[in-house]
Parts: C-alpha cells; structure tokens; sequence
C-alpha cells in the first residue's frame, strides 16, 4: 500500500503518527489509491523551521533564478501531464477532459510566473525635493503558508506556490486531506526542477491539527488560503490577532441572469455546464439561474433536457460528462441540501437523488439536479452547496434580476445572457462580483488574469495574471538623500 510521505527539508518522510485515512477513488470506493498519515503539529512545526532556515538564502537567489527552477517546473508539469490528470481523476473524481484542462491551466500559470521573475520590478518616483532620489523594492515576507481544497487539487496549489517562490518566499504546503496523491506529485516535480531544500515543504494531516499549526506559528509570516468560509474567516481572525498577512478566496453562489433578448440555446447550454461541469464543486459554478418571467418556461424546459442527457460516470471513462461527488461527506451534504430545497418549498424539477445504475453504486454519484421557483429566502439560494444542483429564480424583469442576483453574501463571478449592449453595462456596472462573463458561463479563468471575488468571498490580493505577486511581497520605500548635507526647512 502506497503511503504518502511528507517533504520537509528536502527530505521525503514518513510521518510518525498513528492516525491514518484511506485515499479513495470516490467513482469506485472499492480502489484504494493510498494511505495519508494525519501527521502531528511536532512534524508541522519541523516543516516550518525548514522553510526558516532556507529563507535568507533563497531571498538571496536572484529572481531570473528563481523563476528558471519555477520554468523547469512547468516543463515538468508539461512532460507528466497525462499521469498527473489520470491520478487527479481517480483520486478527485472529475472527468480526464476537466483533469487535463486543469493540468493545462496549472502549466500556463507557472510559465506565467517563471516570466514574472524577470520583472519583480519597483518604481522609482519623482520626489519634491532636488536630489532626492526615492524609489520602491518588492520583497518577500519570509515563510509563506499554502493552505488549499480538494477541488483543484493541482491548479490552485501551483497558483499559489509559484508566485510565492518567485517572489522570494520560503514555503509550507498543506493541501487537503482527500487530495494527497497529486500533492506528493506535485513537489516531486519542484524537486526534480532543483527546488534548493526547505524552500518548498509538504505536511499531510488535518486542517484542524497541522493545518492550526502553521497559522499560528510566529515564524509564518502570511497565509494564502482557498476553501470554506467558516474555515477562512477562522483562520482570518487568528492571523490578524498575531498580524499576520492573509488571502482568502471562499465560497460562491454565483449568478446567470437571463434575459429575453438572448440566444436561449447558448444560456441553457452555458448554464448547464457551469452548474454541472466539475460536478458543481468549484467555486465558480453556477448555483443561480436568473431568470425572466417571459422566456422562464422555455429555458426551463432546454436546461432539464440537457440535465437529463449528461452521461453520469467515473471520470475515467472517456465518454463520461460528469463524475461522482469526491467524497462520503460532500456526497451527505449534497443530499441534505436537497432534502432542505424540498422542505423550503422549493419545485424539483428533474434528478434529487443518488444517481442510479450497476456501474455507479459504488461511487458517490448524484444526478444533476434542477429546482425551479426557488426564491432568494431560501437555504438553497444562499448557502454554497458545492455538488451538481441549480436553484432557478423567476423574475419580472432587469432591475428585479439585479437585486435576486446581488442578495448574496457572496461576489466570486456572475454573468448575463442578453443582446442588449445597455443591459450588458447596466449589468457590469451594478454586478457585485470579482469576475464576471456576458453570453458565456461563470467559469472558466485564464492563467495571465487576476481571479478573485468580492464580499464574504474574497480576503487580500487577488490570486494569479497582473497581481499574482501582490499577495507574495512586500513593499519597501527607499529615499536617497545625495545632497550630502542636512536639508534646510525639511517639510514633514
Ligand atoms: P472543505 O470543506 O472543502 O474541506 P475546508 O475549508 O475545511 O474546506 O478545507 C480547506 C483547507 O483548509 C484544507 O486543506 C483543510 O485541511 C484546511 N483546514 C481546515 N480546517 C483548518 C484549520 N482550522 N486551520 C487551518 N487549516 C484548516
């Protein structure tokens, strides 16, 4: 049986604890892909200490440097891509065309951020006084912590260890308990790109243990975070206690407003796969539909037909459209929302339940799931769900859509369907969300383009493109004074 070993000082080690789980291939639980140990906060606080003592040195390396190993990475990355999709769908569960878009997207962020090495680049700044010269240094915080989900098990630790090393930074990756195949894989590939030891660490093991660990730990100086809300604004309110630096990127509940004017094929179809692709476990997956009144009957009926097509099955199989739920406890929470949808009163229109067939009864697979004359009080239209269903709201027209559409805690990404170019500004303009698409779904991202989201979705800098590097450095001001002389009647 394969155990998964932690690396910590550019060692691979076994963690010494007794507590363990199985790592499942959540389409067939009957393959056992591996055992993680829940390592103990002693081996968290080791991972931390080594990536304190590699610090100084890796600030030192000059940043092309840095960003050559993170290029090295990429091609890695490049060269085991397949081996790495086909392991992240039978450890995640998505399907190989989704795992091998995910690895796409994880290289094109490295090569972004291998170039972004070469223009860590201040600004030098016109002062008020004569020879004066001030200009502004980015530096790196020192030990970084990457604490990340099980959904995008490759994709979002890379975007985050990659600017993170860019910029200077030491360290310490906890990924999700259920992912840890792809973790391992992943640092591997840093080791064979000649990531210096200490300066990337991987600790296996319970967010609420190593996980707790790391972001108390005094030597780690910020706290890059994707997953649930209550997870990250907890983590929020115990970095700031010691000052600690944090970036959150939380839950969605995001938004397609349909409108008449629209091509109706293109809004259906778009918002069957935002809701359903990924199984609905990403965070910009489409849980609202929007919808007016005139046209609500007939996108309706073209978003079950499509739901009712989708081919249900272990990601593996290439003709499968959907996979399973990646585990026992999101495939409960799932079902217990629907249960709560049908309490609320809410139509259910088509799937509701445990999707059935000889090939799926051992996996965690539901049925896509659509419930129609939802309304915005309900649990279904403001708790994030994260698995395959879609709540549809009925409205009377644009300016309703706008206020059933911003009632949400949340603001990742939205988008409209319309041909009305004054809708598609009015909608821009009034939208609360970080991201957001016209005529295309809520998902979908690019690797050179800032990602994040406002309200209780977003905390700190946006992740990735122009701003991946915000979050992972500091700003030094530097004035230079070359009068050689004290000034006279200095102003401030
Ligand atoms: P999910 O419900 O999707 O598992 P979580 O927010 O619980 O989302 O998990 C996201 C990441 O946060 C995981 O790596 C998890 O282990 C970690 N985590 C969970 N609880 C804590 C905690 N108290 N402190 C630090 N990290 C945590």
């Amino acid at each position: 049986m394969n155990v998964y070993r932690n690396y910590i000082n550019g060692q691979w080690l076994e963690s010494a604890s007794e507590k363990t789980a199985l790592n499942i291939n959540p389409a067939d639980v009957r393959d056992i892909i591996g055992t993680v140990k829940f390592s103990t906060r002693g081996e968290a606080r080791g991972a931390v200490e080594a990536a304190y003592n590699a610090f100084k040195d890796w600030k030192n390396t000059p940043a092309p440097t840095r960003g050559k190993i993170v290029a090295r990475f990429a091609r890695l990355l490049e060269g085991d891509q397949e081996n790495l999709a086909r392991m992240l769908t039978r450890e995640e569960g998505k399907t190989l065309a989704e795992s091998r878009g995910e690895l796409q997207r994880s290289i094109n962020v490295a090569e972004f951020c291998a170039g972004e090495a070469r223009r860590l680049n201040g600004e030098t700044i016109q002062s008020e006084l004569s020879a004066n010269f001030a200009y502004t240094i980015k530096e790196p915080h020192g030990v970084v912590a990457v604490i990340t989900p099980w959904n995008f098990p490759v994709a979002i630790p890379v975007w985050k260890i990659a600017p993170a090393l860019v910029a200077g930074n030491t360290v310490v990756f906890k990924p999700a308990e259920a992912t840890p195949a792809t973790a391992v894989r992943i640092c591997e590939l840093f080791e064979a790109a000649g990531i210096p030891k200490g300066v990337l660490n991987l600790i296996l093991g319970a967010g609420a243990e190593v996980g707790d660990e790391i972001i108390n730990h005094a030597a780690v100086k910020a706290i890059s975070f994707t997953g649930s809300t209550a997870t990250g604004i907890k983590l929020y309110e115990q970095a700031a206690r010691r000052g600690a630096k944090v970036q959150c990127e939380m839950g969605g509940k995001n938004p397609v407003v349909v409108m008449k004017d629209c091509d109706l094929d293109l809004a259906a179809e778009s918002t069957v796969s935002g809701a359903f692709g990924s199984t609905g476990q990403r965070c910009t997956a489409t849980s609202r539909a929007v919808v007016v009144d005139q046209i609500a009957d007939e996108f309706v009926r073209k978003i079950i037909e499509k739901a009712e097509q989708m081919r249900i099955g272990d990601g593996a199989d290439s003709t499968t459209e959907m996979g399973p739920m990646v585990d026992e406890k999101q495939f409960r929470n799932v079902l217990k929302y629907i249960d709560i949808g049908r309490e609320d009163g809410a139509e259910l229109l088509t799937g509701g339940r445990r999707a059935p067939g000889e090939n799926l009864e051992n996996g965690y697979f539901i049925e896509p799931t659509v419930f129609d004359r939802v309304t915005s009080d309900m649990r279904i239209a403001q708790e994030e769900i994260f698995g395959p269903v879609l709540s549809i709201l009925r409205v009377k027209d644009f300016d309703e859509a706008m206020l059933v559409a911003n009632d949400s805690q949340y603001g990742l990404t939205s988008s409209i369907f319309t041909d009305d170019p004054n809708l598609i500004f009015r909608f821009v303009h009034e939208i609360e969300t970080g991201m957001t698409h016209i005529n295309s779904p809520t998902t979908g991202g690019e690797a050179h383009i800032p990602f994040g989201g406002v309200k209780m979705t977003g905390i700190g800098a946006r992740e990735q493109g122009s701003t991946a590097l915000d979050f992972y450095t500091e700003l030094k001001v530097v004035y230079v004074d070359y009068t050689g002389r004290k000034r006279e009647g200095n102003l401030y």
